[in-house]
């Protein structure tokens, strides 16, 4: 005998209303998107629940996968029969045998199928003993079992499921939307880009970057970030921007304590101009209150200023430790922590003010005229298309 089928469950789907379809279509077509190396497979949805039918698929790579897509609460191996006691029992036994490190055991059935001729109760206590007389020193526990195996009786067939398995939880991507992602080659955008999809959106990223100040090593490892994040949803569209021109004229022309906040409403200004572009409705970027000088209240006062558009932060009261943990859990930590110089802290002044003045910002920036600059930039963006597996294409590539 072999499980047969995936159980999938939905979870916060369940509280969406009218939206509820969408949501579950969305989800129908992520799970398939991330399947397509199993031809053998089959999906389906009903109201509460989605099965694959495995046809002979090893499901383990397929559980594993499927723990990664959001919109999914919780998700089991389960084993369909036909309403037949018989081969209910037998498949019970299976799961509770295959299951390790299990003592004690609790069966729950739910007869959706009330043409099955026993009872809910009295079917509990049939497969129950079964399982007693089939296995030696397991015992039932109907108050913390080490294993609850649910037995749901439906007209069509039967479904028997043991461990339920936690999966990725938040929305479907897909379901809300889309965001730009501001995304660098440090510890916190990747994280507030798997944070954002989480909720159901789809990103793009931006990353500005200032050859030859920075290094193609650098460019590199902004890729292998955004290619990580297209594990969690979908390929990954990214804008590398040349920046160096417009640093240096920041770095020649304004006061040093103010380069870095200019600095940072000009990568903000350039984000919303390619956000309107893509058709795109927010920002997201990786700051977290008081981490640096440009992330201080007056700080992001000053540079939220040059943008209508809704800024998203996902990590903006999250310590450091809970960021570096999530970036651990998603595995960008270590391609994060690669040593590659950032635009931003090459220019770096030596004494960023911590405290700028939106008023004094403003006057400086008067005095630059960076029209030129910033026309020239979106011209000669670079745009490439990350998918799992990197198979990179886009505007510049096709260039060359
Ligand atoms: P990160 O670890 O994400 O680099 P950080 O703590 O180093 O963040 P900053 O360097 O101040 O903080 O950047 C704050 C946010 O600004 C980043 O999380 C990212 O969203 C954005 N950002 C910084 N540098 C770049 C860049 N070169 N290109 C695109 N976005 C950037
Ligand atoms: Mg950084």
């Amino acid at each position: 005998m072999l499980y047969d089928h995936i159980v999938i469950r939905y979870g916060e789907l369940s509280l969406k209303g009218k939206n509820r379809k969408v949501f579950i279509n969305q989800l129908h077509e992520n799970v398939r998107n991330k399947l397509t190396d199993f031809p053998e497979i089959k999906i389906k949805n009903t109201r509460d629940r989605m099965t694959i039918l495995l046809n002979g698929t090893d499901p383990e790579p397929v559980m594993k996968i499927c723990q990664s897509i959001f919109g999914i609460q919780n998700l089991s191996l389960a084993i369909k029969t036909e309403n037949d006691v018989e081969e209910i029992k037998e498949s019970a036994l299976f799961a509770l045998q295959e299951a390790n490190h299990v003592q004690t055991f609790k069966i729950t059935t739910r007869r959706a199928n009330k043409e099955f001729p026993i009872g809910s109760q009295e079917f509990n206590h049939v497969i129950g003993s079964h399982l007693l007389t089939n296995t030696e020193e397991i015992m039932v526990n109907v108050h913390q079992p080490d294993i609850e195996l649910h037995i749901d009786i439906r007209k069509d067939a039967t479904y028997i499921t043991s461990q339920k398995i936690k999966g990725a939880g938040g929305l479907p991507v897909g379901t809300s939307g889309k965001s730009l992602l501001l995304l660098s080659g440090g510890i916190d955008s990747p994280v507030a880009g798997y944070l954002t999809m989480r909720r159901g959106v789809k990103i793009e990223a931006v990353h500005f970057h200032s050859p030859p100040y920075t290094s193609e090593a650098a460019k590199q490892k902004v890729l292998d970030l955004a290619e990580l994040l297209t594990q969690f949803g979908h390929d990954v569209k990214v804008h590398m921007v040349p920046f160096t021109a417009l640093q240096q004229k920041i770095h020649r022309e304004i006061p040093h304590g103010y380069s870095m906040t200019v600095m940072r409403r000009m990568m903000l200004k350039i984000s919303e101009k390619i956000a309107k572009q893509e058709n795109i409705l927010s920002i997201t970027t990786g700051e977290s209150l008081g981490q640096v000088a440009s992330q201080t209240m007056e700080s992001m006062h000053a540079i939220n200023d040059v943008t209508n558009f809704p800024v998203i932060r996902p990590l903006i009261a999250m310590d450091k430790e809970a960021i570096i943990e999530i970036a651990q859990q998603i595995e960008s930590y270590d391609i994060s922590i690669r040593p590659f110089e950032d635009c931003c802290t090459i220019f770096v002044p030596i004494a960023p003010k911590t405290k700028p003045k939106r008023e004094k910002v403003i006057l400086f920036e008067n005095k630059l005229d960076v029209t030129k600059e910033i026309e020239e930039i979106m011209k000669t963006i670079e745009v490439v298309t990350v998918s799992k597996n990197s198979a990179v294409e886009g505007s510049m590539a096709d260039l060359f």
